[in-house]
């Protein structure tokens, strides 16, 4: 059986349990290619306008996925206690319904975490019956998911590239190994270099826009070949959890939840010499996340830009925001100690000399 998988949303984060679940079954998972013009139109066409871009990038990646006998769309309502994923998720997989290329079926799946393991695994073994797989079978599968997954979060710090991980994830599900190497892999850009006389950029926002290369128009890239990146993904839970202290009210959406912890830690970074929040249009936890993140770069007088990105995003335009973002951090960097003779500074509460 080939199940065919969208490079697309939860891929970003999730690939590797399902790949290690599938793999354990001996199910082949065929993934979709790296996203194109092509694949962005052909979403663009079945969702409507006003929904947020990766869930467009999501149709179009579903009508890429051909000679495939099924196409897996999970329900990921919820991955760990307390939280929920956005409402989109939720709406998984009949919102999306319409991309689905006739004559193949869809295979989906609640998974809430909010119930707990053993609701997690009944729920699995339920969807097992489909996949002609016994209750035990259904067992292994799942413990291997989670140590593919366990696997690849922890090679998330210094070193990880998301595309290396992802092609020895992908390697291995098609058999050609047995476990993915991640852990070991080599960055084939190199993501920090040892010297502090590049800026230090943190670029905050979900894992599926900022590794999205051809829909943020190789944002990371640009930014890497000119400076140190860090990304929510190098920020350990602990350290995302503490700086959500102090918050009056919790957050419930779990991207909303690792992007703050990491962005405010971001924050309070002095080696960090700003802040840009890749945000996208019609992103419903973003308008309230990048303003509150926002808030807390002004008290520290941090330099921070939103870029929204949608579906007509122009790449002139991008490159020159960031080249002027990145210019006046290095302004400010060699000008920071000079103080105007016309007093200490003009406005109080901003960056403003
Ligand atoms: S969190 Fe935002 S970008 Fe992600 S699926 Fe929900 S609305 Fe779309």
């Amino acid at each position: 059986m080939k199940i065919g998988f969208p490079r697309a949303l939860f891929f970003f984060d999730y690939f590797p349990f399902w790949a290690g679940f599938f793999h354990c079954l001996g199910i082949e998972v065929v993934t979709s290619p790296a996203t194109q013009r092509q694949i962005m139109e052909q979403g663009l066409k079945k969702v409507s306008d006003e929904t947020c871009l990766p869930l467009k990038l999501l149709a179009g990646h579903i009508q890429a996925l051909k000679d495939v006998d099924a196409i897996f769309l999970p329900r990921m309502v919820s991955v760990e206690l307390d939280t929920y994923n956005c409402p989109k998720f939720l709406g998984i997989p009949e919102s999306i319904v319409s991309a689905v290329p006739a004559g193949i079926p869809i295979l989906t799946v609640v998974l809430n975490w909010r119930k707990g393991q053993r609701q997690v695994l009944k729920d699995l073994q339920i969807f097992g019956i489909q996949l002609e797989k016994s209750k035990l079978e259904i067992r292994k599968a799942f413990s291997e998911g989670q140590a593919w997954q366990k696997q690849y979060q922890d090679s998330m710090g210094a070193g990880w590239d998301f595309e290396e991980s992802m092609r020895k994830i992908e390697d291995a599900s098609k058999g050609l190994q047995h476990a993915p190497s991640v852990v070991e892999s080599t960055p084939s850009i190199p993501v920090t270099v040892q010297t502090r006389e590049r800026l230090r950029i943190a670029l905050v926002g979900h894992s599926y826009l900022t590794q999205e290369s051809y829909a943020n128009r190789n944002l990371l890239g640009r930014l890497r070949e000119k400076t140190e990146v860090e990304l929510v993904q190098h920020v350990s839970q602990e350290d995302v959890d503490t700086n959500l202290l102090g918050l009056r009210k919790k957050l419930f959406w779990n991207h909303a939840k690792q992007i703050f912890g990491a962005g405010n830690k971001f924050v309070r970074d002095r080696e960090i010499d700003g802040i840009i929040y890749l945000s996208c249009f019609g992103c419903g936890t973003d308008s309230l996340v990048q303003d509150m993140l926002a808030r807390k770069a002004r008290e520290q007088h941090k330099p921070y830009m939103v870029i929204t990105l949608d579906e007509h995003s122009g790449e002139a335009g991008l490159v020159t925001r960031l080249e002027a973002f990145l210019d006046m951090l290095e302004r400010r960097r060699t000008h920071e100690s000079y103080v105007s003779t016309y007093g200490e500074c003009l406005d109080r509460d901003s960056n403003t000399l």
